[in-house]
């Protein structure tokens, strides 16, 4: 029986720390990319069962020059259709000609998923809690081992997310800021917002950075859709990212001052106050701690409840109308703790 192989290594001589004199072409399996050009292709050319759920598509840019290798993945969770265009757009735009380094886009980890509107992987395994992977494990483990083995060679990782079902995200950076070297990133991103953490066990962002590259996730807007807004700032945060690093020579870089929260909490419907949800906050509002953030209505019986928050802070993602049961997460509010 055939077995999938996913355990060469992909790229060869992609980051070397002096971004050296000897700056060639990018040896891949059976492919070569030459400085100042771009390819596309299937991560597996290998024609199997399974091989077809895990052959996500591959694109690279070889700059003309050496410098440093930019990441940029998306899809880890196939709804999240946001990050898959951020990641073609940004890749189709670069100059190849007059960009430095190299960049590497992963833009539909979760390739079935992303064909077929599903989060999870089709055996329900959430791929983003399964870095850094291994060779012999699930085909979640597998996918991860091998998007792991590419993002060992990059000297910063992008990751592209949305909310998950029926939730909102304020486009927002999250990064773990105890790390200098990905607070820069976060902040050079360009959004004047990042909330701190270093994500679950087995993120991708979390088992990057613990491997000593700097990881930050872009989060925007809603699964499912194209949100033209939502993928332009991130577009442009790429942009931001790539100047950042001298990959691009631009000088109209503006780096807003940033919002930087070290805690969020979720606003949840209380216990026995289920029914039909109405929001007045949206996100980006800066609330209080007592505010009315909207209400929930019980349609059996046109009891109203207001959903209040329990503390000030700004609205960074929100649940839409829909109805909702006790404990459902209605506000994530993050807030500043030392000032
Ligand atoms: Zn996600």
């Amino acid at each position: 029986m055939k077995r999938v192989t996913l355990t060469l290594l992909l790229l060869t001589a992609v980051a070397s720390t002096s971004y050296a004199d000897d700056w060639g072409a990018i040896e891949l399996q059976g492919r070569t990319v030459e400085p100042g050009s771009k390819a596309r292709f299937p991560f597996i050319p290998d024609q199997s069962f399974e091989a077809t759920y895990l052959n996500m598509p591959v694109f690279v840019a070889r700059g003309a020059e050496p410098g440093p290798t930019l990441c940029i993945t998306a899809g880890i969770h196939g709804d999240e259709l946001n990050g898959v265009e951020v990641a073609r757009r940004a890749f189709s735009e670069v100059d190849t000609e007059s960009m430095r380094g190299t960049l590497i886009a992963l833009p539909a980890i979760n390739a079935e998923g992303v064909r077929t509107g599903n989060r999870y992987l089709s055996d329900r395994r959430d791929l983003n809690r399964a870095f850094p992977g291994r060779a012999g494990g699930s085909v979640a483990s597998l996918i991860a081992y091998s998007v792991f083995e590419v993002v060992q060679s990059c000297d910063a990782l992008v990751d592209l997310h949305t909310a998950s079902n029926n939730r909102t995200n304020l486009p927002q950076i999250r990064a773990d800021i105890s790390d200098p070297e990905i607070r820069e990133l976060a902040v050079h991103f360009g959004l004047g917002i990042v909330v701190a953490g270093k994500g679950p066990d087995g993120s991708l962002r979390r088992e990057a950075a613990k491997a000593g590259i700097p990881a930050i996730i872009y989060e925007a807007g809603e699964p499912y859709r194209f949100q033209e807004h939502e993928v332009e700032r991130g577009v442009e945060g790429v942009r931001n990212v790539m100047a950042h690093l001298d990959m691009t020579d631009r000088a109209d870089v503006e780096i807003p001052d940033t919002r930087v929260y070290e805690r969020t909490r979720w606003i949840r419907a209380r216990t026995g106050q289920g029914g039909f949800f109405f929001p007045s906050a949206g996100l980006g509002d800066i609330v209080e701690a007592g505010q009315r953030l909207g209400r929930i209505v019980d349609p059996l019986t046109d009891e109203s409840f207001d959903v209040v928050s329990t503390i000030p802070g700004e609205v960074v993602g929100m649940a839409v109308p829909q109805p909702v049961l006790s404990g459902y997460a209605l506000f994530h509010v993050a807030w500043h703790t030392n000032d």
